[in-house]
């Protein structure tokens, strides 16, 4: 079976919205998703006059209830009997997420073994035959063929393997 790396936040998780929600009440503004497909979410959410959101994500339960990203889970389920899955999260950098995140792979992907969940730092360490990711520091050092999906930071990026939707994933990969 062919090693499919697949990411948490903002891939098999709907992340970003409440990300945008936590920084309009931080804030007060009330910025939507579509602002962020012309303008760069981590340089204009830099900017000075912005509070940053680091605090909020660093707390416990942040990553708990998110849902999943649409089609992701089903999507999953089918490609699990043809690759050999691993869900790589770059964890480390919110060690508070860690039981949060096992907590919602238990929940939504039932049938997947503790052996398959790798919360890391750096994952220029990881090998596989396909990762799916939306962040291109996670993506570049990658060897094998690689999937950007598309999130409120990323639309910026060009690249010439985006992929919009699992749907689309499972167009590719199945
Ligand atoms: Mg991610």
């Amino acid at each position: 079976m062919k090693k499919l790396i697949i990411d948490m936040d903002d891939v098999l998780v709907d992340t970003s919205p409440k990300i945008l929600k936590i920084f309009n009440a931080l804030n007060n503004t009330s910025f939507d998703a579509t602002f962020f497909q012309k303008t760069d979410f981590y340089t204009f959410t830099a900017l000075p006059q912005f509070q940053t959101l680091h605090t909020k994500l660093s707390e416990a339960g942040f990553f708990r209830n998110l849902e999943p990203n649409e089609h992701s889970i089903e999507v999953f389920n089918k490609l699990a009997l043809k690759y050999d899955i691993f869900v790589v999260s770059a964890a480390m950098e919110f060690p508070n997420s860690l039981e949060d995140k096992v907590y919602w792979l238990q929940k939504h992907l039932p049938d997947l073994s503790w052996k398959k969940m790798v919360f890391c730092g750096d994952k220029s360490i990881v090998k596989g035959d396909v990762m799916i990711d939306d962040h291109m520091k996670n993506l570049s050092g990658f060897e094998g063929e690689k999937l950007l999906m598309t999130a409120m930071h990323n639309h910026l990026l060009d690249v010439p393997y985006r992929v919009h939707s699992w749907l689309q994933v499972q167009e590719i990969l199945l």
